[in-house]
């Protein structure tokens, strides 16, 4: 069984440097942001790039992988603008996401702005609804959150909601993040059996598309989101193990968001494949 693992990337320099730099530290999977985290602004396209880029997936080395939606994209933000502009930013990314078709896009769900969850996933459906079309090649994943404040996606049942309201449902699927399920109170660590039944019930095994693979700095349910090293945090080695050799989950990709850079991320990757051995 060949893991599928890689790290959250920078893209600064390329798509096709990008990947390259994914299959020298002997990743088969990686992530990126889609456009500036922080901002809104999406790179300039370079088809050439994007061609390259292409061309490292199946034979070059490359599995999948995952975009990810800029923090400030919020579908359920209270101010319509803001919506649509969340909408036009995710039309745009899944655009770019077409050159390299098959991959996931992935995003935080948002968080409302004192509207309440039940009004907020109807908001998040909306967006998707918009965005979704029938040809496209890329599956967009909802992430499974810490609740840190207004948070939508902190429990399996919001996510449900939302994907129960989407029109094309099969474009859209989950990545679950070990430090945020595990800061929203979801045990991994001593059950994440009892934890992968209750997804299973709640949305379905097969809509798992990704997963975030992150230690937490705090204790389970502190809903903080704060990412540790592997091994480092509260969840701890001998259950982060336990996951990617779960039969229900070791054929996804795990991508690392630890706090540390590509060399660091590297050492992580060698550090799990040894202590699977
Ligand atoms: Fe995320
Ligand atoms: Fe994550
Ligand atoms: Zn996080």
């Amino acid at each position: 069984m060949l893991l599928t693992i890689g790290a959250h990337m920078s893209v600064a320099k390329g798509y096709a440097h990008m990947g390259r730099e994914a299959l020298e530290i002997g990743a088969n999977t990686l992530q990126f942001f889609a456009r500036n985290p922080r901002g809104a602004k999406a790179r300039a396209l370079d088809e050439r790039d994007l061609k390259a880029f292409a061309a490292l997936f199946g034979e070059g080395g490359l599995r999948c992988v995952v975009a990810h939606a800029p923090y400030t994209m919020n579908a359920c933000s209270s101010d319509g603008h803001l919506r649509e502009l969340a909408a036009e930013m995710m039309a745009g990314d899944l655009k770019v996401m077409e050159y390299f078709p098959g991959n996931f896009y992935n995003f935080h769900p948002g968080s409302h702005v004192g509207q309440g969850a039940a009004t907020a996933v109807v908001q998040i459906a909306d967006v998707l609804n918009k965005v979704l079309y029938p040809e496209m090649r890329t599956m967009v994943l909802l992430e499974t959150m810490a609740g840190k404040g207004t948070e939508i996606g902190r429990s399996f049942e919001e996510l449900r909601e939302i994907m129960n309201r989407v029109e094309l449902s099969e474009k859209v699927g989950v990545c679950m993040d070990s430090c945020h399920m595990w800061d929203a109170g979801y045990d991994i660590a001593e059950d994440l059996t009892g934890v992968l039944k209750e997804f299973d019930s709640v949305i379905g095994l097969e809509k798992l598309k990704a997963f975030h693979l992150n230690d937490s700095l705090n204790d389970r349910g502190s809903h903080k989101d704060r990412h540790a090293l592997l091994g480092e945090g509260k969840i701890g080695m001998e259950a982060l193990l336990a996951i990617v050799s779960d039969p229900a989950l070791c054929e996804l990709p795990f991508i690392l968001e630890t706090p540390t850079d590509t060399a660091g991320h590297a050492a992580e990757m060698q550090k799990l494949k040894e202590l699977l051995k």
